[in-house]
Protein backbone atom coordinates (compact mmCIF):
# COMPACT_ATOMS: atom_id res chain seq x y z
CA UNK A 1 0.00 0.00 0.00
CA UNK A 2 1.20 2.98 -1.12
CA UNK A 3 1.74 6.08 1.76
CA UNK A 4 -0.69 8.77 2.00
CA UNK A 5 0.54 11.57 0.84
CA UNK A 6 1.61 9.40 -2.27
CA UNK A 7 -1.48 8.65 -3.38
CA UNK A 8 -3.91 11.40 -1.94
CA UNK A 9 -3.81 15.21 -2.82
CA UNK A 10 -3.83 17.68 0.36
CA UNK A 11 -7.44 18.29 -0.12
CA UNK A 12 -8.42 14.53 0.32
CA UNK A 13 -6.34 14.20 3.49
CA UNK A 14 -8.30 13.81 6.79
CA UNK A 15 -6.59 16.35 9.51
CA UNK A 16 -4.65 13.78 11.11
CA UNK A 17 -2.72 13.49 7.99
CA UNK A 18 -2.65 16.96 7.58
CA UNK A 19 -1.11 17.55 10.80
CA UNK A 20 1.38 14.71 10.59
CA UNK A 21 2.91 16.35 6.97
CA UNK A 22 4.41 19.00 8.77
CA UNK A 23 8.30 18.43 9.29
CA UNK A 24 8.51 20.09 12.75
CA UNK A 25 11.37 22.57 11.59
CA UNK A 26 9.81 25.66 13.44
CA UNK A 27 10.59 27.73 10.08
CA UNK A 28 7.33 29.03 9.83
CA UNK A 29 7.28 30.32 13.45
CA UNK A 30 10.30 32.93 12.46
CA UNK A 31 9.20 36.34 13.39
CA UNK A 32 9.17 38.11 9.86
CA UNK A 33 8.79 41.84 8.96
CA UNK A 34 7.21 43.14 5.81
CA UNK A 35 8.84 45.94 3.79
CA UNK A 36 6.01 48.81 3.95
CA UNK A 37 6.37 50.27 0.41
CA UNK A 38 6.41 46.79 -1.67
CA UNK A 39 4.66 44.55 0.47
CA UNK A 40 7.43 42.13 0.82
CA UNK A 41 7.67 39.56 4.00
CA UNK A 42 10.65 38.60 5.06
CA UNK A 43 11.81 35.91 7.48
CA UNK A 44 14.29 36.89 10.06
CA UNK A 45 16.38 34.50 12.60
CA UNK A 46 14.19 35.88 15.60
CA UNK A 47 11.57 33.00 16.49
CA UNK A 48 8.30 33.52 18.18
CA UNK A 49 8.57 33.58 21.92
CA UNK A 50 6.11 30.35 22.06
CA UNK A 51 8.83 28.01 19.78
CA UNK A 52 10.85 25.51 21.78
CA UNK A 53 14.11 26.36 20.22
CA UNK A 54 15.57 23.12 21.47
CA UNK A 55 12.88 21.10 19.77
CA UNK A 56 11.21 23.82 17.12
CA UNK A 57 7.63 22.71 19.01
CA UNK A 58 5.10 25.08 20.05
CA UNK A 59 4.60 25.66 23.57
CA UNK A 60 1.65 26.46 23.63
CA UNK A 61 -0.11 24.44 19.92
CA UNK A 62 -3.41 24.67 21.77
CA UNK A 63 -4.35 28.31 22.54
CA UNK A 64 -1.80 29.42 19.34
CA UNK A 65 -3.84 31.26 17.45
CA UNK A 66 -5.69 33.28 20.19
CA UNK A 67 -2.22 34.09 22.16
CA UNK A 68 0.32 35.02 19.43
CA UNK A 69 -1.25 37.44 17.19
CA UNK A 70 1.67 36.53 14.22
CA UNK A 71 0.36 33.14 14.75
CA UNK A 72 -2.04 31.45 11.74
CA UNK A 73 -3.27 28.22 10.60
CA UNK A 74 -1.89 27.07 7.77
CA UNK A 75 -4.78 25.61 4.99
CA UNK A 76 -5.50 24.75 1.69
CA UNK A 77 -6.57 28.29 1.48
CA UNK A 78 -4.27 30.17 2.51
CA UNK A 79 -1.06 27.91 1.42
CA UNK A 80 -1.04 29.74 -1.84
CA UNK A 81 -0.36 33.27 -0.10
CA UNK A 82 2.68 32.08 2.16
CA UNK A 83 5.09 33.06 -0.11
CA UNK A 84 7.59 32.98 3.06
CA UNK A 85 7.38 29.28 3.63
CA UNK A 86 10.58 27.96 2.90
CA UNK A 87 10.92 25.47 0.06
CA UNK A 88 11.32 22.36 2.31
CA UNK A 89 7.95 23.13 3.81
CA UNK A 90 5.68 19.70 3.14
CA UNK A 91 2.60 21.68 2.28
CA UNK A 92 4.30 23.85 -0.18
CA UNK A 93 6.34 20.48 -1.27
CA UNK A 94 3.05 18.96 -2.07
CA UNK A 95 0.75 22.23 -3.38
CA UNK A 96 3.87 22.37 -6.46
CA UNK A 97 3.57 18.97 -7.25
CA UNK A 98 7.03 17.90 -5.31
CA UNK A 99 7.24 14.88 -3.00
CA UNK A 100 8.17 15.04 0.28
CA UNK A 101 12.25 14.66 0.92
CA UNK A 102 14.04 11.74 2.32
CA UNK A 103 14.94 13.11 5.04
CA UNK A 104 11.32 14.19 6.04
CA UNK A 105 9.80 12.34 9.69
CA UNK A 106 6.88 10.72 7.73
CA UNK A 107 9.82 8.45 5.72
CA UNK A 108 12.41 7.97 8.51
CA UNK A 109 9.87 7.57 11.48
CA UNK A 110 12.30 9.43 13.12
CA UNK A 111 11.14 12.98 14.13
CA UNK A 112 14.46 14.16 15.07
CA UNK A 113 16.07 13.44 11.25
CA UNK A 114 14.49 17.26 10.33
CA UNK A 115 17.57 18.59 12.63
CA UNK A 116 20.16 15.75 11.75
CA UNK A 117 19.69 17.26 8.27
CA UNK A 118 20.47 20.71 9.73
CA UNK A 119 16.84 21.87 8.05
CA UNK A 120 15.50 23.14 11.07
CA UNK A 121 15.35 26.41 13.41
CA UNK A 122 17.18 24.53 16.03
CA UNK A 123 20.25 25.46 14.61
CA UNK A 124 20.06 29.13 14.26
CA UNK A 125 16.72 30.65 15.97
CA UNK A 126 16.95 33.15 18.82
CA UNK A 127 13.92 33.95 20.50
CA UNK A 128 12.22 36.85 20.75
CA UNK A 129 12.13 36.77 24.34
CA UNK A 130 15.53 39.15 23.91
CA UNK A 131 15.58 41.18 20.78
CA UNK A 132 14.03 44.35 20.96
CA UNK A 133 11.31 44.71 18.41
CA UNK A 134 12.99 47.80 16.81
CA UNK A 135 16.39 45.55 16.05
CA UNK A 136 14.05 43.28 14.31
CA UNK A 137 15.53 44.84 10.60
CA UNK A 138 18.78 43.08 11.72
CA UNK A 139 18.23 40.04 11.59
CA UNK A 140 16.65 39.34 8.46
CA UNK A 141 17.26 36.30 6.07
CA UNK A 142 16.85 36.03 2.80
CA UNK A 143 16.75 32.27 2.50
CA UNK A 144 15.98 30.64 5.52
CA UNK A 145 15.95 26.61 3.91
CA UNK A 146 17.91 25.15 1.13
CA UNK A 147 15.52 23.66 -1.08
CA UNK A 148 15.55 19.97 0.15
CA UNK A 149 16.44 18.80 -2.97
CA UNK A 150 19.96 19.89 -2.27
CA UNK A 151 20.02 18.04 0.78
S1 LIG B 1 7.56 25.29 7.72
FE1 LIG B 1 6.02 23.77 7.16
S2 LIG B 1 6.91 21.80 7.75
FE2 LIG B 1 8.09 23.40 8.84
S3 LIG B 1 7.10 23.62 10.84
FE3 LIG B 1 6.13 25.09 9.47
S4 LIG B 1 4.33 24.03 8.62
FE4 LIG B 1 5.68 22.49 9.51
S1 LIG C 1 2.43 30.36 18.59
FE1 LIG C 1 3.45 28.40 18.33
S2 LIG C 1 2.86 27.68 16.26
FE2 LIG C 1 2.38 29.88 16.40
S3 LIG C 1 4.21 30.93 15.54
FE3 LIG C 1 4.47 30.80 17.78
S4 LIG C 1 5.63 28.91 18.13
FE4 LIG C 1 4.81 28.82 16.06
Amino acid sequence: MNNFWEEKTLEEMSSDEWESLCDGCGLCCLVKIEDEDSGEIFNTTVSCRQLDIETCRCCDYKNRLIDVPMCLQLTIENLPELSWLPESCAYKRLSNGQVLPDWHPLVTKDHKSVHEVGISAKWFAQSEEYIHPDQLADFVIEDIALDSDEK
